[in-house]
Parts: structure tokens; sequence; C-alpha cells
């Protein structure tokens, strides 16, 4: 929850920096409270929002009018979607997920989102295990043709994203004794052409309190950004700095950054780089 104070803060820092792109997640982003007002000030100021959204919330009572929302302020909506079947959706998110997620994207559909020359409605997979995402473009040809011929369905794209062994990831690796077995199998596939892409590069993760990292991941780690650790004058609210000040800061990694540097790798709009030739 991001307390009203500093979603003022927040407001007015993207009033005034303008940002390409405002970018919402945490679960379910819409039963955040201001999660409206910051659409509605974002897309006011000419930025894309993007609505991470987990589908199931599009039945929340008191969510009945979000589509509508959604639409009217042109956001574009980048639903979860672990699987075109039901068995492995349902097995990775709980039973009824799979149905709840359809009927979702149904709606999302008629009501103009996923449709040529229509809103954009993408779609995100991510393995259920300690594997790495097979290739893009290919899977995409796969929902498709699922998701069309079962359920009517389209979408704009599909993003490809790893699975980063942190947090509960982690405890499930270190659980199932997989832990070694995927951290090598990240060392192994390391592939340098997808530095460019990686997301630290070109966004940063606001949590609730207002305190700004150069990841989602690091967000959850607890990560500051990198100057921060070598000076303790660099701000750490996003009210203490200008798009013009991050330029040319060290970024904080870690091993966690193996997943987003492995095979095709992997930031929040998926691949990244060309399936590499072994
Ligand atoms: S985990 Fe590392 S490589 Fe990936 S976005 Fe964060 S800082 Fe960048």
């Amino acid at each position: 929850m991001m307390p009203l104070a500093v979603r003022e803060r927040v407001i007015a820092w993207i009033r005034e920096h303008r940002p390409a792109v405002v970018d919402m997640t945490g679960g379910a982003p819409e039963l955040i409270p201001g999660f409206r007002e910051l659409v509605q000030a974002a897309r006011a100021v000419g930025c894309q929002v993007i609505d991470r959204c987990n589908l199931a919330v599009l039945d929340e009572p008191g969510q009945e009018d979000l589509i509508d929302f959604l639409v009217e302020n042109e956001v574009t909506v980048v639903a979860s979607m672990p699987c075109y079947l039901s068995d492995n959706v349902d097995r990775q998110r709980g039973r009824g997920t799979y149905d709840r997620s359809i009927r979702g994207l149904q709606r999302l559909n008629a009501a103009g989102c996923g449709r040529d020359g229509q809103l954009p409605l993408y779609l995100v997979y991510n393995p259920g295990g300690a594997s790495l995402p097979p290739a893009q473009d290919a899977l995409e040809r796969d929902y498709r043709t699922r998701l069309q011929d079962d359920w009517g369905i389209t979408f704009t794209g599909l993003w490809c994203l790893a699975n980063v062994p942190i947090t509960r990831f982690r405890a499930f690796l270190e659980r199932s004794g997989k832990l070694a077995d995927y951290e090598e199998l990240l060392w192994q596939s390391y592939n340098p052409a997808t530095l460019e892409g990686v997301m630290c590069r070109s966004t940063v993760s606001v949590d609730h309190r207002g305190r700004v990292y150069d990841c989602d991941f690091n967000l959850a780690l607890g990560l500051d950004m990198g100057d921060v650790a070598v000076d303790s004058n660099t701000p750490r609210h996003l009210w203490d700095i200008t798009p013009t000040r991050l330029s040319g800061k060290t970024i904080a990694t870690g091993t966690h950054c193996l997943a987003c540097t492995a095979g095709c790798g992997s930031s929040c709009t998926g691949a990244v780089a060309p399936t590499p030739t072994l």
C-alpha cells in the first residue's frame, strides 16, 4: 500500500518529468488505493501506462468497472498467463486460475483490448520450474493458435520472462534441491548479447515508500541503487532524483542478474536477444 503522502509526491514527479512509461505491478496493483488516480495523472501528461494484471482481479467484487476504466484511459494491459493449457496453469497458480484467466481475456477482447489496431494486450509466460523459457517467437505462435482455436482469444504479443532465483522461487529451489543446478544453468547460458537490453539500463523501480531501485528484483532484495552503496549522498527517493541525475550511474548487480542475461535474456518486456546459436 502506497500512503497518500507518497502517492502525491510520486504523481508530482510524474507530472514534472513525464516518463515515457509508468508500469504498475505488485500482485494486483488495481486494488491499491490511488491506483486509478495514478493512472489518470500519468495519462494526463502523455505517459504510456502499463497495468500488470493477474486477470483474477477482474472478477473481484468492486472491480466490475475496471475493464471500462482501463479502456477509457488507454492502459496497456500485461496479463500473466503461464501456459495455454489448463492443467499447467492450475498446477502453477491454483485450481480455477485457468478458467478465470480465460474469462478475463475474453472480457478484455470484448472491450477492444488485444484486437488488431485496438488497445494492446500482452501475455506473460514464465517457466513453471527450474528451466529457461523457450524461444519467445515460437511459443507466441503456439499461444496464438491454441488460444484462438480453443477460446477465440487474440492478443498483441507474448513476453517470456525467466525466473530469478530470489525470494519465494529461491526457497522453492532450495526445498526441491534444485538451486545449484539452476544457478549452474544460468552461468552456462550467460549471453553477453543480452546486456544492452536488460531493464535496469532504462527503468527505475519505485516501492510503496517512494524509494528507488535499479530494478524490481533489487527492490525485492532491498538492494539499493548502485551508487548508494558508495556514496551516502546519493538520493534514494524518487523525488530526490531526476532522469538526468540517473544517467551514467552504476547499477547494483549480483548473481541473480544471471537470470536476466541467460539465453535470450529476460526483461519486463520479455526476451532481449535472438536465440543464441550453439
Ligand atoms: S536483476 Fe540485475 S540484470 Fe536484471 S534488471 Fe536487475 S540489476 Fe539488471
